[in-house]
């Protein structure tokens, strides 16, 4: 699948078979979303590949480790590595043509009250106990 910010400045590829999305409903997503939450799935890092606008990424991270990596030039969040890990995160408003369901909400006692999440799928009151499960669990190895 491709990917690319609003300017299309940032692009990228990912050749991961992708199972299901998630959406994270706290705080610090609505605010980087300036919505209801980040949709996003999550793929090791041998299946991601920039194309273009590394140089064109602003960073910006909080005490507690959340990072939110954003194109400088339109603002939209962009992919980034996971710290710590062999894993990048994937915002999927920016990818185009691709017709996988979220499957997983996380973090939904923060939610905003306007925001209505669907019964379906899987739900978590916090962030998943077992992340690394949580991490690896929406690919299912490469293309
Ligand atoms: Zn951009
Ligand atoms: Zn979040």
């Amino acid at each position: 699948m491709n990917g690319s910010c609003n300017c299309s400045a940032v692009s990228f590829v990912v050749n991961a078979k992708i199972n299901g999305l998630y959406q994270c409903h706290c705080k610090l997503c609505q605010k980087q979303s300036g919505s209801t939450s980040n949709t996003a799935v999550i793929v090791p890092s041998s299946t991601f590949t920039w194309v273009s606008g590394q140089d064109s990424i602003s960073r910006w991270e909080k005490d507690s480790g959340f990072t939110s990596h954003f194109c400088k030039i339109c603002g939209c969040p962009v992919p980034n590595k996971l710290k710590g890990t062999d894993f990048y995160w994937i915002p999927m408003g920016l990818v185009s043509n691709f017709e996988v369901s979220v499957t997983t909400h996380i973090c939904c006692h923060s939610k905003a009250s306007w925001d209505v999440i669907p019964k379906t799928g899987e739900h978590f009151e916090g962030m998943p106990e077992d992340l690394d499960s949580f991490i690896s669990g929406f690919q299912n190895g490469e293309v």
